[in-house]
């Protein structure tokens, strides 16, 4: 069983001042209360979770949600703030995983088609998008013996590989790409460090650019449960 470490499922309905158990379902039951429209605040944030290792589901038929998981308390609940009202909480499973799912809302419906890869148009890497991409799924590696590192990220499907490369090039970036990797040169992960701007919670190791440094705090992460 998990357990929610978290829990913002309930609450006060702000339009009627009622409690509620579910915000989703008292929005679907009550006419006079209707689903407020997240879509200006939250879409840097919803497209960040999708372009890292977020996904949709629908399981009852209704309005998407969104899941996303991590084993780093600091970081999920980071996410967590960043997603607002439309976050119901976070569980922690027997894996240690902490898990995020957001409430059902039809604003996610727009975002099936990110389940086969990022579209090819209609959105770009904005610096919100690109630091939460690179707090989920980026990190630091250091070649052989070198002092400087560079930033890489693993994308295993062919499609999302190609639209993150892409992305990257209209920032002006110039990424490498072997065995399903992608990595910035060590100037270019320097400058792409200084845009991301102040490291998140709970990933301020992958902002670290010295390798002893950025593995002591890596573990360190790693071991704060
Ligand atoms: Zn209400």
């Amino acid at each position: 069983m998990s357990e929610w470490v978290i829990d913002a499922r309930g609450g006060v309905c702000e339009q009627c001042d009622r409690e509620y158990r579910s915000r989703s379902s008292h929005w679907a039951r009550n006419q006079d209360c209707t689903y407020p429209d997240p879509e200006d605040d939250y879409t840097d944030i919803i497209r960040g979770c999708l372009l890292s290792d977020g996904s949709l589901d629908n399981p009852n038929d209704g309005p998407p949600a969104l899941r996303i998981a991590s084993m780093r308390r600091a970081h999920i609940e980071w996410i967590h703030e960043q997603l607002g009202w439309l976050s119901r909480g976070i569980t922690r499973d027997d894996s240690g995983a902490y898990r995020l799912r957001t409430l059902s809302h039809p604003v996610f419906g727009r975002y099936w088609t990110w389940m086969d890869g990022p579209p090819a148009e209609g959105w770009t890497l904005s610096r919100p998008i690109a630091r939460c991409w690179y707090a989920c799924d980026g990190g630091l590696e250091w070649p052989g013996t070198s002092t400087r590192p560079r930033a890489q990220w693993t994308i295993t499907d062919d499609a999302k590989r190609a639209a993150c490369k892409r992305v990257l090039r209209e920032q002006d970036y110039d990424p490498m790409e072997w065995e399903r990797r992608l990595a910035l040169s060590f100037d270019e992960t320097e400058c792409f460090l200084e845009w991301l701007g102040e490291p998140t919670p709970g990933s301020g190791y992958k902002w670290t650019l010295d390798r002893d440094e950025y593995e002591r705090r890596r573990d360190l992460v790693g071991s704060v449960q």
